[in-house]
Parts: structure tokens; sequence; C-alpha cells
């Protein structure tokens, strides 16, 4: 169990200097910090990422997602909304994916599409409605139904990562989001960062501070080739389009796989 006084919340790190013996962290709030070891779990726009490593050059990928929710009883004349459910685009790019939130009161909306330019990356630009309805109209009337009901969007541009060629350098590591951002074509993201926090607990049960840097090799070793995979192995978004073998996703144990070993998924 993690002691309690020593998690302090509402912090935010800016400034991260690593030497050979620990990590010297200051904090929006004027704060500051020096800790043995730094495991950076902050997400996409990692500041650990870049003190590690620079900052990154995402590519656009020439898509745009629409996101919003509608109340389930507004469309409650659409069949299969209590499960996830895909409707296939004309090209690779174009999807609409829906599945129920809040017990199912709600139904998130998820739609993909073409578009040449893009200059922002956020997940909180608005976007119009009426645009949404335009660029699907071709779509199924079950899946069109989905966007007549929706009275707000959220719209987003997706960009694009190589696989990084580490996540370890001397006593920080990374995981989740901030070692290896991931379209959402797997919907993988989140299993792959709770996939990273087990292994790497797993590395660090037992290890002294001065043995901080192996540890954390094993743990970069055993994962980042799986993560890789499922990085590249998302892009045409074509994941079980024609059924297929999903167990080298969902079959894999991070509890039980061999502790520093790389574990490749194999399709
Ligand atoms: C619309 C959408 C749908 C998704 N659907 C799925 C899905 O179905 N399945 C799935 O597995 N994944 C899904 N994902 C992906 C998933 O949400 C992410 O992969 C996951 O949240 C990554 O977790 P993380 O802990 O690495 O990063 P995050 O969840 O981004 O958490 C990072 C944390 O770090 C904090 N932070 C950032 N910078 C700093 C700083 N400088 N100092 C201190 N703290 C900081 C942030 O405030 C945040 O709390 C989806 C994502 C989106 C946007």
């Amino acid at each position: 169990m993690f002691p309690a006084e020593q998690v302090a919340l509402g912090k935010r790190a800016e400034t991260i200097v690593a030497d050979e013996k620990g990590v010297s962290l200051s904090f929006t709030d004027g704060t500051s910090a020096r800790v043995g070891a730094l495991l950076g779990a902050d997400g996409i726009h990692s500041c650990v990422r870049t003190a590690m490593f620079g900052a990154e050059s995402p590519r656009f990928t020439g898509i745009v997602a629409y996101r919003a929710v509608v109340p389930a009883e507004r469309v409650a004349g659409v069949p299969n909304l209590g499960a996830f459910t895909k409707w296939w685009g004309p090209n690779p790019q174009s999807q609409i994916v829906t599945f129920p939130l809040n017990r199912g009161k709600d139904i998130f909306i998820f739609a993909t599409t073409p578009q040449d330019t893009w200059h922002l990356e956020s997940w909180t630009a608005p976007g119009s409605v009426d645009e949404l309805r335009e660029q699907y109209v071709a779509y199924h009337p079950e899946a069109r139904a989905l966007l007549d009901a929706c009275d707000t969007v959220l719209k987003t541009a997706l960009y694009e990562r190589d696989p990084m060629p580490a996540w370890a350098q001397g006593r920080m590591a990374l995981l989740g989001d901030a070692a290896h951002p991931m379209l959402p074509f797997m919907a993988q993201g989140a299993g792959m960062a709770i996939e990273d926090a087990v292994v790497l607990a797993r590395h660090l049960e037992g290890v002294a501070m001065t043995d901080m840097a192996d540890a954390l090799q094993g743990y970069e070793k055993a994962r980042i080739e799986r993560a890789g995979q499922v990085q590249l192995g998302l892009r045409g978004n074509n994941w079980l389009r024609e059924g297929g073998n999903a167990d080298w996703v969902y079959g894999y144990d991070a509890w039980a796989v061999p502790l520093g070993a790389p574990v490749a998924a194999t399709a």
C-alpha cells in the first residue's frame, strides 16, 4: 500500500532535470521536489517524455473525429445500442462507432471521416452538428438517426505518432499515452496503459533505488514491442473488420508474462 502522506494531488510538473542519483522537479504552484525515480504517466502531451527525449512532432492523419453524447431514450428506435456497434464507411478513414454510457442512459457517438488539413490538436474544440450530418448522409438510416439526435458535437483531428525506440532512461520511464499515444481504432489506449502499469509494478517490486535504472530497462524491454505492434496494427482501421483471431490482444496476461522479456504480439 502506498503511504497517503506521499501522495500530492493537484500538482502540475513544469521542469524536470535528471542526474545519476535522481530527478528534480518544479511545479507550476512554485513548489519543487527531489525524487529517486520518476515515472511519467502524464498522457499524450507528456512533459516527462519531452524532458527525456525532446519535443515530438506528431503527424496529422488526414482524419477528423466527431464526438457526441445523446440520451438513449431519444434514439430508442435504433436497435442494438446496448453494445459496442460500428458502421464501416466507404474508406478506411470513415466509420461511426457507438457504445452505451451511464449504464445505458446515454449513447456515446464517435464518427471519423477524412479531411485535408487541420491546425489544432485538442479534444475539446466544438464542431457543427449540421456538418456532422452532412458528412454521413450516405450512411445507413439507423446511423443517421443517431446523428440527427445530436444537439452538440466536439470535433477533433487525429494525430499519428510512430512507436518510440525507448521508454526508459536512467531513473525515468514512461507509461500509458506518454509512452505510446495511439489512434483509437482498436480501443486499446487505456488497455495498454493498464498492462504497462501491471508489468511495471512487477518489475519494481523489492527493487532498491540503486537498481532502479536496470528495473526500468527491464520494464521497457517487456512492454515496448507489444505496445508498438498495437500502435502500428491499428493503422488502416481494419481491426476485426473481417473477423480473425483477436487473442494476441485480449489473451495477454500482464500478471503472468515473464519479467524483462519482450512479449511480441503475434497476429
Ligand atoms: C474519445 C476517446 C475514446 C477512447 N476510447 C478508448 C477505449 O474505448 N478503450 C481504451 O482502452 N482507450 C480509449 N481511449 C484512450 C484512453 O483514454 C487513453 O489511452 C488513456 O486515458 C491513457 O491513460 P494515461 O493514464 O496514459 O493518460 P491520461 O488518461 O491522459 O492521464 C494523464 C494524466 O496526467 C496528468 N498530467 C498531464 N500533464 C501533467 C503534468 N505536467 N504534471 C502533472 N500531471 C500531468 C493529466 O492531468 C492526467 O490526469 C479513448 C480516448 C479518447 C480521447
